[in-house]
C-alpha cells in the first residue's frame, strides 16, 4: 500500500512541487485547491505521469480557512484512501493590497488569517486526531509526520504585510506545538521556510525581487524553484530525518544568514 499525502493548495506553485516529487516516490495523493480546477487537474495529471500506474491522486476542492470544507477535506482523504501518512499544510494568500502597517484593515486580516493561520492549525489538529487512531490501530512501520510551509517572513519584518509576516510566525509556533504535543505518538512535525520562489504568488512582485537579488540578496543567488521546495518534503517523507521533530528547514538560497 502507498503511503497517502494530503497536499494544500497543490495546484500551482509550491503546493504542485510537492506534489510533483512526492508523486516521484510513489505517494499517493490528495490535491487541494481553492477555485483553480483546470490547475488542479494540470498537477494531476502530471502526477500520475510521473507515478507511471504506480500512484492513484485526486483531488479535493476546499477552502482551509472555512471549517466545515477542512472536515469535508479530511473525510474525503479518509473515504478514498483509508490513511493518512502525511499533511503538508501548503496553501497560503499574500497580503491584500500590501498595504502600509498604518493602513492595514481588520477585514483583511481577518481573512488573511483565516487561510494562512488558523486553516493549518486546525487542519493539522483533524490530521493528529486520525495519526493517533491510525498508529494505535498497529503497524509499526507506520511513520506519519505534518509539514507546514511557512516563509522567511517569519522572522523578517516587511511593514507592507504585517498580516502574512505575523501568520507565518504564528505558524512557526505552531510547528513547535505540535512537534512537542504529538512526538510521544510517533508523529513528527516540521517547518519548511522557503525564500524567494519563482510563483503565481511572487508574478507581481518580481522586477522588485529581480532588484534585490541582483543586489546580493542571497547567497545563492537566484530565484528558488517549486521543486526545490518538493525535494525538502520529499525527504521529510522517506524518513531522512528521523531524529528530528519540530525543525525548521530554510529552503531560501541562504537568506537566513547574517553575513558582515
Ligand atoms: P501560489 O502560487 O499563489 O499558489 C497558492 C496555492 O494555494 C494554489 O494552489 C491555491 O489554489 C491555493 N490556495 C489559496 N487559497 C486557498 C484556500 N483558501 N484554500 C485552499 N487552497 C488555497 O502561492 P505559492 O507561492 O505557491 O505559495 C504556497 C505557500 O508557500 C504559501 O503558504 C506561501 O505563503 C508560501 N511561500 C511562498 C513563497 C514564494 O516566494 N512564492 C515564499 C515563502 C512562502 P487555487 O489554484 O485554487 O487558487
Amino acid at each position: 500500500m502507498n503511503p497517502v499525502a494530503l497536499i494544500t493548495g497543490a495546484s500551482r506553485g509550491i503546493g504542485r512541487g510537492i506534489a510533483i516529487e512526492l508523486a516521484k516516490i510513489g505517494h499517493d495523493l490528495v490535491i487541494n485547491y481553492a477555485g483553480n480546477a483546470d490547475a488542479a487537474q494540470r498537477t494531476r495529471d502530471d502526477c500520475l505521469k510521473l507515478g507511471a500506474g504506480k500512484i492513484r491522486t485526486e483531488i479535493c476542492q476546499a477552502d482551509v480557512g472555512v471549517a466545515a470544507d477542512r472536515r469535508r477535506l479530511m473525510e474525503f482523504t479518509r473515504q478514498t484512501f483509508g490513511r493518512l501518512d502525511l499533511l503538508v499544510n501548503n496553501a497560503g494568500v499574500a497580503s491584500r493590497g500590501r498595504l502600509d502597517l498604518l493602513d492595514a484593515t481588520e477585514e483583511n486580516f481577518d481573512w488573511l488569517m483565516a487561510i494562512n493561520l488558523k486553516g493549518p492549525f486546525f487542519l493539522s489538529q483533524l490530521a493528529a486526531r486520525w495519526m493517533i487512531e491510525q498508529k494505535k490501530a498497529g503497524g509499526d512501520g507506520y511513520k506519519p509526520k505534518i509539514v507546514t510551509v511557512t516563509s522567511i517572513s517569519a522572522y523578517a519584518a516587511s511593514s507592507n504585510r504585517g498580516d502574512y509576516c505575523v501568520s507565518k510566525a504564528g505558524l512557526a509556533m505552531m510547528t513547535k506545538l505540535f512537534a512537542a504535543r504529538l512526538a510521544e505518538y510517533g508523529i513528527h512535525v516540521f517547518e519548511i521556510r522557503p525564500g524567494v520562489i519563482a510563483t503565481d504568488m511572487t508574478g507581481p512582485v518580481k522586477a522588485k525581487y529581480d532588484a534585490l537579488i541582483a543586489g546580493g540578496l542571497t547567497p545563492i543567488n537566484r530565484w528558488g524553484q517549486p521543486d526545490e521546495i518538493g525535494r525538502a518534503v520529499s525527504a521529510i517523507a522517506q524518513d531522512w530525518l528521523p531524529f528530528s521533530t519540530g525543525e525548521v528547514i530554510n529552503v531560501d538560497g541562504g537568506f537566513h544568514l547574517r553575513t558582515v
